[in-house]
């Protein structure tokens, strides 16, 4: 999609990977509640984001990925894109069912990806990151696709809901 859309792509879990893996204090902070599958709290992530924001390849825009998880990093974002006059163009939700879920991520091999941690990020996701979507669709912002089968059909069901973006 970033390459499609030529838009800078930010991934929240993917930059505190990164930030575990250099061992930085950010990283130290962020280590416990990832390996057990807990969201991190709500303003370290904003922070993150909010430094990220402020590179320059964000000028052209920008694809949030895994970020706002919660209602409260979703009203802070607001806060902030508000102030700088650009608002969300898009939220999209990838659907899919918590039993194919569970099997993708079994299968892919990353350290948070163990039965039990997989467990709880699902909980996590429906107890605080699910009320997301009525808080978007509220706004008229949110867009729903069907998210599973290959990452070829995915990508073609987006395809049509952000081509009216390009
Ligand atoms: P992901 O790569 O998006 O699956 O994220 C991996 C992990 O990073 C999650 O299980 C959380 O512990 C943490 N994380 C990523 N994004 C967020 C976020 N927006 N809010 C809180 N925790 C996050």
């Amino acid at each position: 999609m970033v390459a499609r859309y030529h838009v800078a792509h930010l991934s929240s879990g993917e930059m505190l990977r990164q930030a575990c893996d250099a061992g930085t204090v950010l990283g130290l902070k962020v280590q416990q509640y990832m390996s057990s599958g807990e969201l991190v709290p709500d303003a370290i992530i904003i922070e993150v984001i909010q430094e990220r924001l402020e590179q320059p390849d964000c000028k052209k825009g920008y694809l949030l990925d895994g970020f706002p998880r919660t209602i409260a990093q979703a009203e802070v974002l607001d806060a902030m894109l508000s102030a700088r006059k650009t608002p969300l163009n898009l939220v999209l939700e990838l659907h899919v069912p918590d039993d194919e879920l569970f099997g993708r991520l079994a299968n892919r091999g990353r350290a948070d990806d163990k039965p039990e941690v997989i467990r709880h990020r699902l909980d996590a996701y429906h107890q605080q990151t699910e009320p997301l979507l009525d808080y978007y669709r509220s706004k008229g912002l949110l867009k729903t696709i069907d998210g599973s089968g290959s990452v070829e059909d995915v990508f073609d069901r987006a395809r049509l809901v952000l081509e009216p973006l390009a």
